[in-house]
């Protein structure tokens, strides 16, 4: 599943090839995947539009478009398996195309072999977002605040979203073991100081995923299959990457920093790894 890092770095990707270019046609595959817009309705707000830009906020994607003066807005996400990326007019479609947009240059593709991502022109979710990982919005003070108020176990609690967006399964352990905090203790529990790492140790993960995505030659299309830290595929003939998650994935695996065996459990039925010597309850 796309976290938020991948989502990052696609963003980046679209905004490099997609202002600019204006809708000829829209059309949409599978009518689920727009909801709750109408399929009609959909196609025709879009066509004749032409992209501004794509940002990102938490893991969807903002596509501010316009003609003349009308500007549209249309709200992106990945849920488990979409892709989003221009092809080739004379590339055929995908088997599993949520929706496509034939460009003045090349196509637009969004697939979605599962069903869970959506484009949609309705952006109201985006007011009920919490801050922004790596924005000045979410500092660690309000952090601090905010785990005071629960007793849900600190992994779970990040994932939540309302403290800090985008922070999911994968990062919430990689940061948890940066900070050296036991993933299972109280949120409640967790002292200024903990928080403090805890802050500083999210921004750090996210940081070097989006730097390491950005300098990976990635096939958006994930035609040469897929690697085990980035969702996307990469480019033909180009090497796997190196796996550089700390504790993810990695049970009975020695922990890189004390030798210790990585251990998994399960927690709100998501798994948390984690190494028992080096992250603390203190
Ligand atoms: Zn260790």
């Amino acid at each position: 599943m796309p976290e938020l890092p991948e989502v990052e770095v696609l963003v980046r990707y679209l905004q490099q090839v997609l202002p600019g270019r204006r809708i000829r046609a829209v059309t949409v595959k599978r009518p689920k995947s727009v909801r709750p817009d109408s399929v009609a309705v959909f196609e025709q707000s879009l066509k004749g539009q032409s992209v501004v830009s794509v940002t990102r906020r938490a893991k969807y994607l903002i596509f501010e478009l316009e003609q003349r003066s009308r500007k549209t807005q249309m709200l992106g996400h990945l849920g488990m398996t979409g892709r989003m990326y221009v092809q080739p007019k004379a590339d055929s479609l995908p088997k599993h195309t949520a929706a496509s947009f034939e460009l003045d240059k090349g196509r637009f593709v969004f697939e979605d072999t599962r069903y869970f991502g959506r484009l949609s022109l309705c952006l109201e979710l985006l007011a009920k977002l919490g801050p922004e990982p790596l924005s000045e919005a979410f500092n660690s003070s309000d952090f601090f605040r905010g785990l005071q108020r629960s007793r849900q176990a600190i992994k779970v609690r990040l994932l939540a979203s309302d403290l800090v967006v985008g922070v999911g399964n994968i990062y919430a352990s990689e940061a948890l073991f940066r900070a050296t905090i036991d993933p299972r203790i109280p949120s409640n529990k967790l002292t200024r100081a903990q928080a403090k790492r805890l802050h500083a140790a999210i921004q750090a993960t996210l940081q070097e995923a989006i730097a390491l995505g950005s300098t990976l030659p990635l096939d958006w299309s994930g035609k040469e299959g897929r690697d085990q830290l980035f969702y996307f595929g990469r480019e033909s003939g180009a090497k796997s990457n190196e796996e550089r998650l700390l504790v993810y994935g990695r049970k009975g695996e020695p922990c890189h920093r004390c030798g210790a065996q990585i251990q998994r459990v399960v927690q709100a039925a998501r798994s948390t790894f984690f190494c028992v010597r080096c992250q603390k309850t203190r």
